[in-house]
């Protein structure tokens, strides 16, 4: 089991199905990899369903609550939700090629990158597949908004952590931070952005225009 995951707000709003797609896939492609998260989920959507049949319609007008319940009526169950339900990886349908025979665009000699959001419709999100060399160190970068990391092959470390196949990392504004690739092969993610990153260092803030969505 992976040992980074998303936190209950997140998973609670992918069984609502009121998590961006974007986010939601990220969130689908680590539940293939997370038993955990999986049933955690299937609580989730079982409660769901649960208020959605004994709740009475005063208690609806509780401030909040009928957003949230308006929200559950239309998408009681996410799309995402519904692909994972069938056991394969969400991942999958949206790629031309399985992925060991992606045609990457390269961005550095250590860097490759294959961009999603052409096929997605992703909307003001970035959603891209990223190829680090076994070893390899990406430059120092921030975010500008959220970024949604999950870890398809190999693996990768940072100031915070070490992260392996099937972990889900999320990283906001307040972090800085230079992954490096594990050593013994490439690492593959899944990269969700809600606003581009920024490279932080003075040679590689150079990058910035080529790497920005
Ligand atoms: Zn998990």
């Amino acid at each position: 089991m992976s040992g980074y995951h998303p936190d209950e707000i997140t998973l609670m709003d992918y069984s609502a199905g009121t998590l961006p797609m974007p986010q939601s896939l990220a969130v689908a492609v680590h539940l293939f990899m997370c038993q955990h998260c999986r049933s955690q989920v299937k609580q989730f959507n079982n409660l769901g369903g649960a208020l959605l049949s004994q709740a009475e319609p005063r208690e609806l007008e509780v401030q909040g609550f009928d957003d949230f319940m308006a929200d559950m009526d239309k998408a009681p169950v996410s799309e995402a939700a519904k692909t994972h339900a069938r056991h394969v990886n969400p991942l999958q349908a949206f790629l031309p090629q399985p992925l060991d025979r992606i045609d990457w665009h390269k961005q550095t000699r250590d860097i490759h990158e294959y961009d999603l959001t052409k096929v997605l419709e992703a909307k003001g999100f970035r959603i891209a597949l990223q190829k680090i060399r076994a070893g390899a160190r990406v430059p120092e970068h921030s975010h500008k908004g959220q970024e949604l990391t999950v870890i398809l092959q190999g693996g990768f470390s940072d100031e915070l952590g070490v992260y392996h196949a099937g972990d889900f990392i999320s990283r906001d504004p307040s972090h800085s931070h230079t992954p490096t690739a594990l050593q013994n092969e490439d690492c593959i993610c899944l990269t969700v952005l809600d606003a581009p990153i920024y490279f932080v260092g003075r040679f590689y803030r150079l990058l910035n225009p080529f790497l920005r969505w």
